[in-house]
């Protein structure tokens, strides 16, 4: 069958390979230690479960608005208030099936042919496909890893020409864990002063940062940049509720009806039943998000330090988000069983192959240099996985 133009845009998932291979040898009965999760390893909180298990018994399975019902939009308004400090009418809020969709809709809805969309790599796999799925094109810059993995004044101001759209920011990030401070966000803002830039916020690992980290984003800076912002966020990673799918963006009343009209033609509202579950994941209970973080900070302690002892390997510590993006570089070049490595594939090919490790090649998120390894694991797999990857280096001709 004949397909559309869209689908030359897709591209195969670069992580896929090494993903599919890790099953495959699973299936063999080979004993693998994945590193490659890109969820929380933790069950969603109880009084979650009970408040959906409660709309099924009551009935609330029917269609409801396309946008989301007003209870839950003051849900998120309340979150916004309480936590970030930002105010925002109904007309604001749109929620929707998970926050990569609310990123979906709404590049769909900004984006046309010409305009350009800045991106910071180490990126999220998504953005730069996301983009181009609205017909525009991602600009990336690169965030140097000396530089903390983040987009400095100057990259951003050398980027921007009269085509630029938007900024893609996502902090903490994945895959490298960094985070701005609002210090930094505010020396981004004024290279944006003047111009129309629109900034989308990807808040969605706002609530796991480590060491006191204060998180803020763009919206936080002046009325102005909150006026241009808009905040895309979820509850997949804060509550472990990756399979849910909720999302939902707070910004300006005319860009959230048009991400409304989209999702009107589409899908509609997102699940009723995770509605009121949402509901109660933003208002009630958030002790359940304190304890992950604390666990995530020690297996990030960890699995830091082991990959930091590797002669060849080195790690920054994250902010934030479960993920860690050490540098493999200084290894390329040295020989497994003859072949020399060269890139962050061939890599992650080798652990998987050397060490029974799977990890993601950094190439896939715009940095060939490094492999993203998630901490959202055991802590005895964590020990084990790095010692496995110390032993798999040695070897390295
Ligand atoms: C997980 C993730 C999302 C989206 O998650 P949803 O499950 O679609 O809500 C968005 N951005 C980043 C950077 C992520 O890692």
């Amino acid at each position: 069958m004949k397909l559309g133009p869209l689908t030359n845009v897709l591209r195969p998932s670069p992580t896929l390979a090494v993903t599919m291979k890790a099953k495959a040898l699973q299936k063999e009965g080979r004993d693998i230690i994945g590193f490659g999760a890109g969820e929380p390893d933790f069950d969603t909180p109880d009084n979650i479960k009970a408040a959906a298990i409660r709309a099924i018994q009551e009935g609330f399975t029917k269609y409801t608005p396309v946008g989301g019902i007003d209870e839950l939009k003051d849900a998120v308004i309340t979150k916004l208030r309480r936590d970030n400090g930002l105010e925002y009418k109904r007309s604001q809020i749109v929620v929707s099936t998970g926050a990569k969709h609310t990123l979906f809709n709404m590049a769909q809805v900004l984006f046309g042919q010409g305009d350009e969309v800045i991106i910071p790599a180490p990126y999220w796999v998504s953005y730069p496909d996301i983009v181009q799925l609205a017909d525009a094109t991602p600009v990336i810059v690169d965030a140097a890893e000396a530089e903390g993995f983040k987009l400095t004044p100057a990259k951003l101001k050398k980027a921007i020409t009269a085509r630029t759209k938007a900024l893609i920011l996502n902090s903490p990030s994945n895959p490298t864990g960094a985070a701005y401070t609002l210090d930094e966000l505010k020396a981004l803002a004024e290279v944006l002063a003047g111009t129309e830039i629109i900034v989308i916020s990807d808040d969605i690992y706002e609530k796991i940062v480590y060491d006191g980290f204060r998180f803020a984003n763009m919206a936080n800076v002046s009325g102005e940049m909150k006026e241009r912002t808009i905040v895309v966020n979820g509850l997949s990673k804060s509550h472990a509720m990756t399979g849910w799918r909720m999302g939902y963006a707070a910004g300006p009343d005319n860009v959230i009806a048009a991400m409304t009209e989209i999702q009107s033609q589409s899908t509609s509202n997102p699940t009723s039943i995770v509605q009121k579950a949402s509901i109660e994941a933003l208002l009630g209970d958030q002790s359940f998000i304190p304890k992950m973080v604390a666990e995530f900070k020690k297996r990030r302690d960890t699995i830091v330090a082991a990959l930091n002892a590797v002669p060849g390997i080195t790690c920054a510590t994250p902010a934030g988000a479960f993920y860690v993006f050490p540098r493999v570089a200084a290894l390329y070049g040295r020989k497994h069983r003859g072949k020399a490595i060269t890139n962050s594939n061939e890599f992650s090919e080798f652990l998987l192959e050397e060490a029974n490790v799977a990890v993601v090649a950094g190439g896939a998120f715009g940095n060939d240099e490094c492999i993203r390894l998630s901490y959202a694991t055991s802590m005895a797999l964590i020990v084990e996985g790095t010692k496995r990857i110390a032993r798999a280096v040695a070897s390295l001709e």
